[in-house]
């Protein structure tokens, strides 16, 4: 993916797109990905960078989501169990197969959540990760070497999928290129345009790099602007009521010490009557989340004292050593783009199905859903918009269709897996100029043949995108990243041509975001 490129096709495109997509998140990335795979024209404007929204910010599970199981919302958890499947399918690289285990303090939780957890796999059909098991005092102590011994009776072992949200992101926006798809970041999309009947036909957007303006005529907008999706349809028509109901969720991430056997710990009923994970994820811990009622969304949430402390309390009361703000390495937030209902009482009741909207203008919005089930939401995007402007009919390919990336054994790459079959030509750049190969920081797994590559393949542009989104750093470790930023930022100087000026200033917004995501 070259950016120059991209805008050029942008810019020159004269007649109108099939399909333009605003958001380049999961959702966005996903629609373009299918239309583009399907032969439509497709472009896709995203304002910051891809991935700069929830996508890069979830708790980084593919799972068909056990609470809504609990929730008695079974169709959602068939359909995304069958999406999970299809995902590791065809990114094997980024999907692995994580154990979750049910510590169990009082009698009735292993038959419980036994059986529970049975059905959860059954549900999965053919597209199962393994069986459910109870497990024994010492078997359970065995996973989870750090739990908390007192009262311990035992656990329950469930198999689920984990991944890299904003790596596989990238990997999308790459096959969707590959496809045909023309995708830009950094280009806001700031007015819709519509025809004489009053019909969006078109977006304006604004290419920040260039300060030059990008009209887009197109036979269909989608609006996947996320969390922000209601601003987007007020481009059209300031006075539409809103669609989202907006929630922010936070994760604490640890060491990888907080979880040294490899499994995962699935909390059923937190004190807000909600489901916890820790997660080993990347060597560090992950631990969330929360579902926090927001006003408006921002590109950088910021956590609440109470949700911290909520996490960390409830965190530590399964745990042998308690967890407190100096033992956290960084913390990130997350808006979930909710749907509205009228009567439901808190956010955490409502529905995580998608929504496909159409507005009086003919503005398709897609919003809600989950990052696992990406791949039926633009699916169902498509066919609807395909229906609705009258595009030729064409079949949908995604089910079968490999991601950017595809490699069955990418493990064998070691800190590189997550590139897939890209690694080896990461280990080219590094066998090209040795001093690539040298971490950028003693306590992550980087080095210098990522940033270069992320620049000149990947579309990344500043700092922040190396750190945030093509590398994990700032998710880890947000100090460590912080250390890392002016070497990141000599070498993507170096990549996009700029000056020292640009150096410094780069470093200086990313020690200003970083030091966002860090609570000491
Ligand atoms: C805390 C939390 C944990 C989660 N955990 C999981 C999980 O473990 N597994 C799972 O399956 N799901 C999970 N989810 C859900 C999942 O992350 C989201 O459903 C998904 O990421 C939403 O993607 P999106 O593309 O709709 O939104 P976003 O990722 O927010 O993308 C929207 C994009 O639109 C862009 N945009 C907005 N306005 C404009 C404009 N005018 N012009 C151009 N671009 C614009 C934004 O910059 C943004 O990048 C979680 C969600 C949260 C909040």
């Amino acid at each position: 993916m070259n950016r120059a490129e991209m805008l050029e096709r942008a810019l020159a495109h004269r007649e109108a797109w099939d399909v333009v997509v605003i958001g380049g998140g999961a959702t966005g990335v996903g629609v373009a990905l299918d239309a583009a795979a399907r032969g439509y024209d497709v472009l896709l404007l995203e304002q910051c960078d891809f991935g700069k929204g929830t996508s890069s910010r979830s708790t980084k599970l593919v799972h068909g989501g056990v609470r809504y199981l609990e929730q008695g919302n079974v169709s959602l958890v068939m359909e995304a169990l069958k999406e999970r499947g299809l995902l590791r399918q065809n990114a094997p690289h980024l999907v692995s197969n994580l154990a979750f285990v049910v510590p169990n303090y009082e009698w009735w939780e292993a038959p419980f959540y036994g059986v529970g957890l049975k059905v959860y796999n059954l549900l999965s059909g053919r597209y199962g990760f393994g069986d459910s098991e109870i497990l024994s005092k010492e078997e359970t102590l065995a996973r989870l070497p750090t739990i908390r011994t007192e009262g311990l009776r035992g656990g329950v072992v469930y198999y689920d999928g984990q991944f890299d949200d904003a790596r596989l992101l990238v990997n999308m926006a790459a096959t969707a290129a590959e496809q045909g798809a023309a995708l830009l970041n950094y280009a806001p999309v700031e007015a819709l345009t519509r025809d004489g009947h009053g019909f969006v036909n078109g977006v304006v957007a604004h290419d920040l790099e260039s300060d030059r303006e990008i009209k887009a005529a197109a036979r269909v907008v989608i609006n996947a602007g996320g969390p922000f999706c209601d601003a987007v349809r007020r481009l059209a028509d300031p006075g539409l009521p809103p669609l989202v109901a907006p929630s922010q969720g936070i994760h604490l991430v640890f060491d990888g010490e907080v979880l040294p056997g490899g499994a995962a710990i699935m909390v059923p009923h937190t004190s807000d009557g909600r489901v916890m994970f820790a997660i080993p994820w990347h060597g560090h811990t992950v631990v969330g989340t929360t579902d926090t009622p927001i006003e408006e969304p921002s590109l950088e949430p910021r956590p609440f004292d109470r949700e911290i402390e909520f996490v960390l309390e409830t965190a530590s009361r399964y745990l042998r050593r308690p967890l407190t703000r100096a033992d956290v390495r960084s913390v990130f937030v997350g808006i979930r783009p909710l749907v509205r209902s009228g009567d439901a009482a808190s956010t955490s009741a409502l529905s995580r199905d998608h929504v496909i909207h159409i507005d009086p203008t003919g503005l398709i919005t897609i919003t809600g859903g989950k990052w696992t089930t990406w791949r039926g939401m633009a699916e169902h995007c498509v066919n609807t918009a395909a229906m609705l402007e009258h595009l030729p009919e064409k079949p949908c390919p995604t089910r079968t269709l490999n991601i950017h990336g595809f490699h069955r054994h990418a493990e064998r790459f070691g800190p590189l897996a997550v590139y897939g079959s890209d690694a080896l030509h990461i280990q080219d750049l590094i066998h090209a100029e040795p001093a690539l190969g040298e971490p950028l920081h003693a306590a992550l797994p980087y080095c210098g043949a990522e940033v270069v590559w992320a620049a000149r393949f990947e579309m990344a542009r500043t700092v922040e995108d190396v750190l945030a989104r093509r590398t994990r750093a700032l998710f880890l470790d947000a100090r460590a990243a912080i250390e890392m930023a002016p070497r990141a930022a000599a070498l993507l100087a170096r990549e996009l041509g700029r000056d020292e000026a640009w150096e410094r200033s780069q470093v200086e917004a990313f020690r200003k975001l970083a030091s966002g995501y860090l609570l000491a």
